[in-house]
């Protein structure tokens, strides 16, 4: 319920954050860590992980190395696997709720369905699925950037009768074991799947419309004697922090920023012949290997790894079908030679919506004057300083918004864009006022720095034409990714002017002033007060 203090309404909550997955426990964290205890995690699921909540489709697993895949604040050393599957995440991101004193800020099962600034009373109204509202000063925006499922617009598809579904949307009643199955999509999910159901199903056919780049999966059983080793914490740090170099090289190659093409070139055709020799060695037949290679260039995409994907295919149940499919039947798939074959199961691995108008935000969000961010974004193109905050909507912040995520894990940009986020927030009280908008100029040279970097990556060169990467969005943008580094997108986030803000309004009674200044230390789990029922 809100208060009221003279003339003007109160929020209920300081910070309200939405998602309950790594982007929002990261944000809850850096709110804690701010010594900003009133503040809600909404979430539209019914326990917390997001993304490893959702997918739960046969082999997913992480494909960054799991003793890299964690918070800096809360390492885990005791993983199953190198590689760990997508549960034993999930498991982990309840692990962080608990020990972070996140639990009693969780309001699970709700969603938000609309968002408006409240510029009388400088605060956000959400509306959630069943009705009620939430009031808060600021809003974090925290539903991941791979979350809405693009389901195949194929004609046909609402009239096939057999079990359909999205690989992010498993349905676990369905026994597919001894059934005719069809994987549609060969992207990092697919190929994570395929293995998997080719050991169950009587017949699996896999329609490919363009392949991936894949290379060997270093992956083991990590035994008691690895997660001992990692326990000790000094070298816990050691290996986060070379494996986040790591990755962020191995992902980010193929984007950095050239001023000398043949030498990026030289070096992505050492990479992809390095990954047809490892192609070569798990199939024999060269027209299967023709069909398995990607006519792009190594690094338009997210590339991934796999042992087991391409042997898959050399088994006599799996089919690889290369023709463009034409339609569904109501018992199976039409290619595009005409060729019809019925399934009893078809799984559109087919990923998601990304940086698409009416998905990115998934909901409606109103700024100031009422302009909604996916219109103002389809609009003016997809933007947001340091991938944070969009002039025209104060007191709003993004864990993954365009050009945030530097390639690599996924754990480095949320901590990033969620310790932004808390410094604004913790300035905003400092200086006792209840509106913090970014400022025009600062936001606009990002965008432009981004934007040029962007465009003058190996993205943006012939050998991607073909590869209908989702790094670049409908406005011919690159505006998933944020050309740089990891490093910058730490450091930047971090260390931004914080007058590149604007700061107004008077001072929030629903916030009483922190004593520490920006970097107050953490608050006990039991000093928090319960402010999230
Ligand atoms: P994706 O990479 O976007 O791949 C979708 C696949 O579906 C592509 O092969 C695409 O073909 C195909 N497709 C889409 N629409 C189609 C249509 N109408 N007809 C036929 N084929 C169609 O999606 P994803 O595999 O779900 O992966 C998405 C992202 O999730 C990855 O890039 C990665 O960042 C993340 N991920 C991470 C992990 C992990 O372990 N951490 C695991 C899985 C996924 P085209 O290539 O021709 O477009």
């Amino acid at each position: 319920m809100n208060s009221t203090n003279g003339s003007r309404v109160h929020p209920r909550y300081e910070v309200a954050v939405i998602g309950a997955g790594f982007g929002g426990i990261g944000a809850g964290v850096a709110l804690r860590r701010a010594g900003i205890e009133n503040f809600v995690i909404i979430d539209k699921w019914p326990k917390v992980g997001g993304t490893w909540l959702a997918n739960t489709y046969p082999g997913v697993a992480v494909d960054v190395p799991s003793p890299v895949y964690n918070f800096s604040f809360q390492p885990r050393s005791r993983w199953s696997r190198f590689f760990a599957p997508g549960n034993e995440i999930q498991r982990y991101a309840e692990e962080v709720v608990d020990r972070q004193g996140l639990r009693a800020k969780l309001r699970l099962g709700k969603g938000t369905v609309r968002g408006a600034f409240d510029e009388a009373d400088d605060l956000w109204r959400l509306t959630l699925d069943d009705g009620s509202e939430v009031t808060a000063r600021f809003v974090i925006g925290a539903v991941g950037g791979l979350e809405q499922p693009n389901t195949p617009p194929i004609p046909g598809i609402d009239e096939y009768t057999g079990t359909i579904m999205h690989s992010s949307r498993w349905d676990h009643d369905y026994d597919y074991r001894g059934q005719r199955v069809a994987v549609i999509g060969t992207g990092a999910t697919a190929l994570q799947a395929i293995p998997e159901l080719a050991k169950d199903v009587a017949r699996l056919c896999v329609y490919q419309r363009r392949a991936i780049w894949i290379g060997p999966k270093p992956d083991f059983a990590m035994g008691p004697v690895l997660n001992g080793v990692l326990a000790f914490a000094p070298l816990q740090k050691t290996v986060r922090l070379v494996g986040n170099i790591g990755v962020n090289a191995g992902l980010g190659a193929g984007l950095a920023v050239s001023n000398y093409p043949r030498l990026t070139s030289v070096g992505l055709t050492l990479g992809e012949t390095a990954l047809k020799g490892f192609l070569f060695t798990q199939v024999r037949d060269p027209e299967l290997r023709r069909k398995l290679t990607p006519d792009y260039r190594l690094g338009c995409k997210r590339p991934s790894i796999s042992n087991d994907y391409f042997k898959t295919f050399t088994r006599p149940h799996v089919d690889l079908v290369t023709e463009r499919i034409e339609r569904f039947t109501r018992t199976g798939i039409v290619s595009a030679d005409g060729v019809e074959r019925e399934f009893d199961m078809a799984v559109c691995a087919t990923g998601f919506k990304v940086m698409e108008k009416g998905y990115t935000p998934p909901y409606p969000i109103y700024g100031r004057d009422g302009i909604e961010l996916g219109a103002f974004w389809d609009e003016n193109r997809f933007q947001a300083y340091q991938g944070v905050s969009v002039p025209g909507f104060p007191n709003s912040f993004l864990i993954t918004g365009p050009y945030g995520y530097a390639p690599g894990s996924y754990i480095p940009l949320i901590e990033s864009t969620a310790a932004h986020a808390a410094r604004v927030i913790t300035e905003t009280r400092r200086r006792g006022a209840t509106r913090a908008e970014v400022r025009q100029e600062p936001h606009d040279r990002y965008f432009a720095r981004m934007d040029k970097r962007a465009k003058r990556t190996h993205l943006f060169t012939q050998g991607c034409v073909t590869s209908n990467t989702y790094y670049i969005n409908y406005q011919g943008d690159g505006a998933a990714f944020r050309p740089s580094t990891q490093l910058e997108m730490y450091w930047e986030n971090r260390h931004f002017p914080l007058d590149d803000y604007r700061y107004t309004g008077g001072v929030s009674a629903a916030a009483p002033r922190s004593r520490h200044r920006g970097r107050a230390r953490p608050r006990t789990a039991a000093a928090a007060p319960d402010a999230a029922r």
